[in-house]
């Protein structure tokens, strides 16, 4: 069995933002030589998510209206969290938007249902963060 391991980095400008790294993740799958497997992606941070879904701007739209709503960074004060810090928003937003996705790897591929993507969410940037792709497979 073969085995491969990469962290890739981001500094997201913004505070929050959703990036595609499906093409960053078959760079990896290729670099890896695996054509049988499976392929792990996570983020190595509590303030950021690794999800899969459609690449749709209007979706992606939708999930930060969704996700302020369930956890408003504004007023900071209302968390218990943000004594000395002000990110408990992203702590929850990043729970309800997941750590790590799985994907099969099927004759060198990612094998997706259709419309999958795999994607970066970050909810606290404009800092260097994280994120591990390991690939086990043969
Ligand atoms: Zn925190």
């Amino acid at each position: 069995m073969k085995s491969y391991r990469k962290e890739v980095w981001f500094n997201v400008p913004t505070r929050r933002a959703f990036i595609n790294i499906t093409p960053k993740v078959e760079e990896c799958l290729i670099e890896s030589g695996i054509k049988e497997g499976l392929i792990l992606v996570n983020a190595m941070h509590i303030t950021a998510s690794v999800f899969i879904n459609d690449d749709e701007p209007g979706l992606h739209h939708d999930y930060d209206v969704w996700l302020e709503k369930l956890a408003p960074h504004q007023p900071v004060s209302q968390y218990h969290h943000n004594a000395g810090e002000d990110n408990a928003d992203a702590h929850m937003k990043r729970q309800i938007m997941g750590r790590e996705v799985m994907v099969a790897v099927t004759n060198g591929k990612l094998d997706f249902g259709t419309w999958e993507q795999i994607f970066y969410g970050e909810f606290d940037g404009k800092r260097e963060k994280r994120v591990l792709i390991k690939i086990i497979g043969e």
